[in-house]
């Protein structure tokens, strides 16, 4: 599989906001975009066009993409699965994104950013109703128990996490034991629950074109 391997700091610079790529250091005066205000590129500090319909489309499409970490491929099969369920497409869209592992562990406060949830759960570190579950993309369902295993618990790496876990409000679908390390699906997340500032729209007019 396709891996962006560029600095993710440039990833919001590209999109002029911080799209909280990297953990702790978002919050941190470290941030680039705090820094460097700018796109990245020789051209960053130029004069910018004004967007197109299309470019701010894509624009939102790319930033989605980057919040949660997916190849092109990945994202518009995403988006092909949205499409043929019933509902509105874009919030469909964002729902399924929702329910990925990485994404569930990230929420659930035992991982400081999508991209180490993701290095966590391919590294087998956690279970879903007691099975090892290593795939990241993997969908979690209403009722299911996401848990830490029992071996990797008591790690620094995990107890790490798990201050700073104690310190975090999942959303309202899940519910979170952080002394015991485990989290829950209480229901699907609806698009009210979804913190992610993207206009979804945008991304459905882009592949509608
Ligand atoms: Fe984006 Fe975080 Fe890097 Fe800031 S520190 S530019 S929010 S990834």
């Amino acid at each position: 599989m396709g891996r962006y391997t560029d600095s993710v700091c440039r990833q919001c610079r590209r999109e002029g906001e911080k799209l909280f790529l990297k953990g702790d250091r978002c919050y941190s005066e470290k941030c680039s975009v705090e820094r460097r205000a700018y796109p990245p590129g020789a051209h960053g500090q130029g004069r910018r066009a004004k967007a197109s319909e299309y470019g701010l489309q894509l624009r939102e499409k790319q930033k989605t993409k980057r919040i949660y970490g997916l190849m092109e491929k990945q994202f518009r099969n995403y988006f092909k699965k949205a499409d043929r369920q019933q509902g509105i497409t874009g919030s469909n869209l964002l729902i399924l994104l929702e329910r990925r592992l990485d994404n569930v562990v990230y929420r659930l406060g035992f991982a400081s950013s999508r991209k180490e949830a993701r290095q966590l759960v391919n590294h087998g570190h956690f279970t879903i109703n007691g099975r090892k579950a290593n795939i990241p993309s993997l969908l979690v369902r209403v009722g299911d128990v996401i848990q830490v295993r029992d071996t990797i618990k008591d790690s620094p790496k995990f107890q790490e996490l798990k201050d700073q876990a104690a310190y975090k409000t999942p959303p309202e679908w899940l519910t979170v034991d952080v002394e015991n390390l485990t989290g829950s699906v209480l229901a699907y997340p609806v698009r009210e629950q979804i913190d992610t500032a993207v206009n979804e729209q945008l991304i459905v007019e882009l592949y509608s074109r």
